[in-house]
């Protein structure tokens, strides 16, 4: 029989990615699909190329509605997951859920699942009857997608990391804004771009713009167009963002180590508008050549790309622009460091909208069907 699969969040950044996915993959053959909303209850909705008939939305908060599912798949966010999670199992719903949100990473009774790094991990905690299965952070999928041959070869001693994060991995109002930022610099200055334009003096009067009382911000609560704010989620008490500490909290639990590796970095939003990069330093075990680090992070995973480290090549392949919807993983300006003869360097891009989120999700869902 068809298992009913309940979608929450399907209209956000990662949920209507899932969908895109979905769709051409063929998934939803498999399945029963119903749809629900925290905010249009009631409505009915077309989803373009999925069974072309009008799906009336149901109510994301009706409990015995969502009894019923045989899985629950939310990219809803976490304020839902803690509103309606605990709720759902205290009544024994014994079904599978399926999440993008961080709160319940942390569970012991939840595994963080990226299939191509943990598979083995995934199949050994459904046997034990788990059946809390959440998506990554999405730099941390993205980092142990790029560098899983290394860690599979129990290579890395640790690591450090700068992240340059899209506007859109803080959901879509975010990138809403940085798009109207964009619209009221241009509106604002247009008139002064012609021919003979002062360059200094144009500069001088975006800087006014974004400082003014209109300016769009409600959401980052700074200008980041023409700005990068090295802050990402909460604040900890040892000095890192949220988004820092989940570096080394989720790698060490994807991977299931007995013994922690230790990975720290610098989250940084940047005003792109979707994909990821992050610059690594890796400390390795020992000291091993640029064309063995190469070989190794090759053979991981159909995705991973090398890219070589020359001007051309780097500047086509190796940026949010190239990679932008795609599944690829490309890794380049990889070199050995004056620092130490055991560290290379290393830059990665890749969609945080698809493996930093709702691919996992997906080829999860297609494991339990
Ligand atoms: P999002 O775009 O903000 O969407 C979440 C919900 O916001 C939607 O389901 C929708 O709910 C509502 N919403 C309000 N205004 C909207 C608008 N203008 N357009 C679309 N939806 C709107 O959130 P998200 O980025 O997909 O993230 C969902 C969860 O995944 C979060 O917990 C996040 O931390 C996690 N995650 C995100 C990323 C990423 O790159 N974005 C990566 C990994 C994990 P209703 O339809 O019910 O109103």
């Amino acid at each position: 029989m068809m298992k009913d699969v309940g979608f929450i969040g399907w209209r956000g950044m990662v949920g209507s990615v899932l969908i895109e996915r979905m769709i051409k993959k063929k998934d939803f053959q498999n399945i029963n699909a119903i749809f629900f909303t925290t905010s249009q209850y009631g409505k009915s909705i077309l989803f373009p190329n999925l069974k072309n008939k009008y799906i009336k939305l149901q109510n994301a908060y009706n409990l015995e509605k969502l009894f019923e599912l045989d899985i629950i798949i939310t990219c809803q966010g976490s304020d839902y997951t803690n509103k309606i999670y605990y709720k759902l199992r205290k009544i024994g719903w014994s079904g599978y859920w399926l999440d993008a949100a961080s709160n319940l990473r942390t569970s012991k009774n939840s595994v963080i699942v990226l299939d191509p790094v943990n598979l083995k991990l995934i199949e050994q905690k459904l046997n034990m009857g788990i059946k809390t299965f959440i998506g990554g952070n999405c730099t941390v999928s993205l980092m142990l997608m790029a560098l899983g041959g290394l860690f599979d070869n129990n290579l890395i001693e640790w690591i450090f990391v700068s992240t340059y994060q899209a506007a859109s991995g803080a959901g879509a109002k975010f990138m809403q804004e940085l798009i109207n930022q964009m619209k009221y610099i241009y509106q604002n200055i247009s008139h002064l771009i012609n021919d003979s334009f002062n360059i200094l003096e144009i500069e001088k009067e975006i800087s006014n713009k974004m400082n003014s009382s209109n300016f769009p911000k409600d959401n980052f609560k700074v200008p980041l167009i023409n700005n990068v704010i090295p802050w990402i989620d909460k604040k900890m008490d040892n000095g890192q963002t949220k988004e820092e500490w989940k570096g080394q909290f989720e790698t060490n639990k994807i991977l299931n180590l007995d013994q922690i590796i230790p990975v720290d970095g610098t989250c940084v939003r940047v005003a792109t508008l979707r994909s990821h990069s992050q610059s690594f330093t890796v400390k390795l075990k020992k000291n091993l050549s640029i064309n063995n680090i190469e070989n190794i992070i090759n053979s991981h995973n159909k995705w991973v790309k090398i890219i070589l480290n020359d001007f051309n090549d780097t500047i086509n392949f190796l940026t949010p622009s190239f990679i932008n919807g795609k599944l690829d993983l490309p890794v380049g300006r990889i070199k050995k460091l004056n620092i130490d003869k055991n560290c290379f360097s290393m830059f990665s891009v890749g969609d945080q909208l698809l493996w930093g989120a709702a691919e996992p999700l997906r080829r999860m869902l297609k494991l339990l069907i």
